[in-house]
């Protein structure tokens, strides 16, 4: 029979316990910094790092913001759920995106100009960091507020 006393036990379960968390710590900076260098990544435009964003105070508005710049809304990813065909543009005849409505789509430019002041913007600049404070308004008026 072997005897082991109870301080070698606690001692060696403690190293065991920090190299876990050493590795575990490691291969998450390892994750992280693989994240960070991913610049084709459809988030990373908005989002290069992989660092904490602020959340907006009422949690409506937080939810609706994440979809935006997630590029997954109920309009656009609805399809998917009830077997149906994605929705497109009866102008440009392109399937609708979060980037189609808040980027490309000549349709809209009268209202991002009217909202965002130009009509040449990026999605960093609407949902980036930090959002811009017509965005919310741009989609009631063209109808898509209720849909992301
Ligand atoms: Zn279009």
């Amino acid at each position: 029979m072997i005897f082991i006393s109870n301080s070698f036990l606690s001692i060696a379960v403690s190293i065991l316990n920090t190299y876990q968390s050493t590795r575990t710590d490691r291969r998450l900076q390892d994750m992280l910094g693989v994240v960070d260098q991913q610049i084709l990544n459809k988030l990373h435009s908005i989002h290069p790092s992989t660092s904490h964003w602020a959340a907006l105070p009422v949690r409506r508005h937080d939810v609706r913001l994440t979809r935006l710049r997630i590029g997954h809304t109920r309009f656009t990813h609805r399809h998917l759920l009830l077997g149906e065909n994605a929705p497109e543009c009866p102008s440009c005849k392109v399937l609708y995106s979060v980037y189609h409505i808040l980027i490309d789509c000549p349709v809209f430019n009268h209202h991002r100009i009217t909202f965002f002041h130009t009509s040449v913007s990026t999605l960093s600049d609407l949902v980036g960091e930090s959002l811009h404070q017509n965005l919310f308004a741009f989609f009631l008026k063209i109808g898509f507020l209720h849909m992301i």
